[in-house]
């Protein structure tokens, strides 16, 4: 007899079932169980079924299953008549949660078919796909432990739920139209509309209505993607004058609206159903139809992201008739995505609705295609929470995040589990949900941190709570965490350089870093290079308004400050004394300001409206091109120190001598590269390293991101990348984990 434990995502994924015809089909007796530290199957029979058996557990797998761990041991045959499928055993231990999974085609076709029992009805499910980490309330993962818990299941369902060799064996949200749950459409003050739920919703998205939309993990605000009125409507209510939304599309219209290739597809397909970033086609390249997204739906950005449906009823309503729909995360500014309509009421015109709570939420999340590989900018709705394996073992520790972006990581051993991403402020809502999902997680995983990490910044939310935990801690500097996030994924535990290209960042003397190259590895670092201190006069009030960096970055620089345009005399008195008297002014080496300076002295943004506008911008206007040629702008580099005060004069002559602003982008951007490299270089000569990890919001730059990676592999580094943890400050709490263990945990 073989008895097998099998770790991973192994439940609600239809792995017992598969186990089941398996076992049968090789003629096996005994039988497969899931408990709360996994699967746990005996078989008996003769030896051969049983290794064809153990062969075809690995390669034959459920799509949306996973296999973490695989253990065997042989004992005396017991003499099992049958091999069979038997109930949960709740046993000391843990083990994982299955990501809510996007409809899959089966589903789909029977969605389609007008002679299924489930024709058109919106939570069709199977063991395949539909809601999970959304709808559990504990583990093990079993319907009295779901918000399908008050649905009784008819029948025709249970007969399913029962048959192991139906596809909807012991699938826990199975549900038809006459026992599962109900879409329902509301007007404003939430009462009932009558009529079919979904006809309603067309007809008012084509009128031009803002629409709440109950979905999977949270809410999404709607509007016709098509109807620029109803775009500007929307970006009234939600205060967000210029931040792209996403559009969810008919699959079939794709390509009327993006540049789209197999690969990109495929992602877009997959079962976390992601939003992906993708070039916007242009008109001239455009297939002669008449349909075409507002021009205020992504306005200045060459690129938009998309995403495909992947709830039941979102096939209902973005259709051949309604092709693009805008689908954004339904919210109010700093809260987090609500789960209930009547958060969104101040929002929202009317409501598409319905009665199966949601208990856990996540935005959708969000890939970046770039040159050699995809980055997941957003790691949250269809990845959460299955863990990341972590490169050594662990204490358990709560890694506390930042402030934007923001998740929290408590490890396990060697797995670590990700929140997802909870936000974008150290508001009390945002907070609330914090500690909600944190107190989720430690009970579901059986967690109990015995060591805390988070920011050196003094001032976020994170840090108060982490202070206010009894546990020892460990304050972490952003750009360290930045880099072992990186090297975590990468399985790297070595010395390495490290570059961190961010906003903003705590330093060790308190001024804000973010243009930074270190020797690092989870324990130390060593600053080696940084951009040179520049003056951030009033510090946040700064950043939204990046004409006052361009003025005070060209007066410490010495540049021409009448070049730089936008900006009242007022603001420039303001500066001017703040700076003399050294009042309110921060120092700063952060890439992400030497960026908005540079675009605010192209006249880009003066002020801004969301995080990175203005570096976005001047990505942008550099074209879809490789830089390589580009002459690039003086630097020097001295000492620990690269200068980019000559950079600033540089670009304010050519502004002067009328060159093309497209051509002064890409110079400036081949001259980070360079600096980089050149950097790189002087601290591989020093250390005999070779291994270079890039890092920090500002890797999301693919110019630079690619011509990084360009120049320093043609310069025999080994270069490493953020692909399934982001760049941006989403993975922060994952480097605090690793750092505070090996500085106090092992
Ligand atoms: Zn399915
Ligand atoms: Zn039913």
């Amino acid at each position: 007899m073989y008895q097998i434990k099998i770790n991973g995502i192994v439940q609600g994924v239809g792995f017992r079932p598969f186990i089941y015809k398996l076992a049968t089909e090789q003629k096996l007796t005994g039988f497969v169980l899931n408990s709360t530290s996994g699967v746990l199957i005996e078989a008996e029979g003769n030896k051969n079924s049983l290794d064809k058996f153990i062969y075809r557990i690995k390669n034959e797998l459920p799509p949306a299953a996973k296999i973490n761990e695989f253990q065997f041991e042989e004992f005396p045959d017991k003499r099992y008549d049958t091999f069979e499928i038997r109930m949960s055993s709740r046993s000391k231990g843990s083990t994982l949660i299955s990501p809510d999974l996007a409809v899959c085609d089966d589903c789909i076709n029977e969605f389609n078919d007008h002679d299924d029992l489930r024709f058109q009805y919106a939570f069709i499910n199977c063991t395949n796909c539909g809601p999970r980490y959304s709808i559990i309330e504990d583990t093990p993962y079993d319907r009295p432990v779901t918000s399908m818990k008050s649905f009784v299941m008819c029948d025709y369902c249970e007969g399913e739920y029962k048959d192991p060799l139906n596809r909807r064996f012991h699938a826990q949200p199975v549900a038809c139209p006459q026992c599962g749950p109900q879409l329902q459409f509301l007007d404003k003050d939430l009462s009932p509309i009558l009529g079919n739920p979904i006809e309603n919703t067309i007809r008012d998205l084509k009128d031009g209505k803002i629409i709440g939309i109950k979905g999977i993990g949270g809410f999404h605000i709607a509007c016709d993607a098509t109807n620029y009125n109803a775009v500007e409507l929307l970006r009234q209510r939600k205060n967000r004058p210029h931040k792209p939304f996403a559009v969810m599309c008919n699959e079939a219209n794709i390509s009327d609206i993006v540049i789209i290739n197999y690969e990109h597809l495929k992602l877009l397909k997959s079962p976390a159903a992601p939003i992906v970033i993708l070039p916007k086609r242009s008109n001239s390249e455009g297939l002669n139809r008449e349909i075409k997204i507002a021009e205020n739906v992504a306005p200045q950005n060459p690129n938009i992201g998309i995403f495909l449906p992947y709830a039941p009823h979102h096939y209902q309503f973005v259709t051949e008739e309604l092709p693009f729909v805008i689908m954004t995360s339904g919210n109010n500014s700093n809260e987090p995505i609500a789960r209930t309509e009547n958060e969104l009421q101040e929002l929202c015109d009317c409501f598409l609705t319905h009665n199966r709570p949601i208990l856990n939420r996540s935005d959708d999340s969000i890939i970046l295609p770039a040159k050699e590989q995809n980055i997941l900018i957003r790691r949250s709705r269809g990845f959460v929470p299955s863990p990341i394996k972590l490169p050594s073992q662990t204490v358990p520790t709560l890694g506390c995040g930042a402030e934007l972006k923001l998740t929290f990581s408590l490890s396990r051993k060697n797995d670590l589990f990700i929140s997802p991403y909870i936000g974008n402020s150290g508001s009390k809502e945002t907070m609330d949900f914090y500690l909600e999902t944190y107190e989720k997680y430690l009970k579901w995983f059986k967690l109990k941190p015995e060591l805390i990490a988070c920011d050196l910044q003094p001032d976020f939310a994170t840090t108060r709570f982490a202070e206010n935990t009894k546990l020892p801690l460990v304050k972490v500097q952003h750009h360290h965490a930045h880099i072992s996030a990186i090297m975590a994924e990468h399985k790297l535990d070595e010395k390495v350089i490290g570059i961190s290209y961010d906003g903003t960042g705590y330093g060790t003397d308190a001024a804000i870093w973010g243009g930074e190259i270190f020797i690092a590895d989870h324990t130390n670092f060593e600053r080696l290079f940084h951009l040179n201190y520049m003056p951030l006069p009033g510090g946040d009030a700064a950043i939204t308004h990046p004409i006052r960096i361009a003025y005070a970055y060209s007066i410490a620089a010495g540049a021409n400050t009448e070049l730089v345009n936008g900006i009242s005399e007022l603001e420039r008195n303001v500066i001017q004394k703040q700076l003399q008297n050294s009042f309110n002014v921060f120092q700063t080496s952060s890439m992400g300001r030497l960026f908005d300076c540079i675009s605010a002295m192209l006249g880009l943004f003066p002020t801004i409206t969301f995080e990175a506008q203005s570096a976005m911008a001047l990505e942008f206007l550099c074209g879809n091109v490789s830089v390589s040629d580009s002459e690039p702008y003086s630097f020097e580099i001295s000492e620990d120190i690269i200068d980019i005060r000559p950079i600033i004069i540089e670009v304010s002559k050519d502004i002067q001598k009328g060159v093309d602003h497209k051509v002064i982008s890409q110079k400036f951007h081949k001259t980070i590269i360079d600096f980089t490299l050149a950097s790189v270089q002087k601290t591989s000569v020093v250390s005999g390293l070779n291994k270079v990890v890039l890092s920090g919001g500002v890797m999301q730059n693919r110019i630079l991101l690619n011509g990084l990676i360009e120049t320093l592999t043609r310069n025999n580094f080994t270069v490493y990348t953020p692909r399934n943890l982001s760049p941006n400050d989403g993975s922060i709490s994952v480097g605090q984990v690793m750092i505070a263990n090996r500085i106090i945990g092992s």
